[in-house]
């Protein structure tokens, strides 16, 4: 019964991603779906994200929370539109969401959406929310198990984001295994080792969304 429901929900879901896609297709909107757990570093690397690309591309982010606007709020410093969705306890995004969300957005004017999931490493791996690409931050502190444990969120997404590198001599992450357990996986994965502190393998991650958009 429970599977059924699941079912159904996610069959739902598809249809309004799909109906996203077109739209987004349409206005030749580029769309990243940002995921990854709650104090993995989305926001800090949105917002040098933006920094480093606003004078290129026109960029608008969308921001999952589940109560405050807290990171929305730091988004909109950048002088870029943002729109906050607060999910009320919600552990995901889903396609609705993301829907109304960029209904509010100048579509035409835009290049690039990012879309920062609520943190959370399972279940926004399972909602498409008309994305065309999903990627994962995942950072020093969590762990190099987590790619295991966790292992639909790193399958769905065409990029990890290995962030807060700059700490990895004072952990005992496993860069080599990580980087082994992230390959089996997802063969072909892109790996992008970052730090929002000391700006390492921002320009990789820049550049890898500037080759994804044209
Ligand atoms: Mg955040
Ligand atoms: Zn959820």
């Amino acid at each position: 019964m429970k599977v059924e429901v699941m079912k159904n929900i996610l069959g739902e879901n598809d249809k309004i991603a799909d109906d996203n896609r077109k739209l987004f297709k349409d206005k030749k909107v580029f769309v990243i779906n940002l995921m990854g757990s709650p104090g993995s570093g989305k926001t800090s690397l949105l917002e040098l994200t933006i920094a480093k690309l606003k004078d290129e591309i026109k960029i608008a982010v969308i921001e999952g929370d589940l109560f405050t606007a807290k990171d929305a709020e730091r988004i909109e410093r950048h002088n870029v539109p943002v729109i906050q969705i607060n999910t009320a306890g919600g552990c995901h995004l889903d396609a609705a969401m993301v829907r109304r969300a960029a209904e509010s957005l100048n579509l035409d004017e835009l290049n690039l959406i990012i879309v920062e999931n609520v943190g959370n490493l399972v279940c926004p791996a399972e909602f498409d929310v008309g994305e065309n690409v999903k990627a994962v931050v995942l950072s020093i502190t969590e762990g190099d198990d987590k790619p295991l444990k966790y292992p639909l969120i790193f399958k769905e997404s065409a990029v990890t984001i290995l962030n807060k590198i700059d700490i990895l001599p004072f952990t005992n992450f496993n860069l080599e295994s990580a980087h082994e357990d992230l390959t089996t996986l997802h063969p072909g994965i892109k790996i992008i080792e970052t730090s929002c502190t000391n700006g390492k393998g921002l320009d990789d991650w820049c550049n890898w969304i500037k080759n994804s958009i044209c």
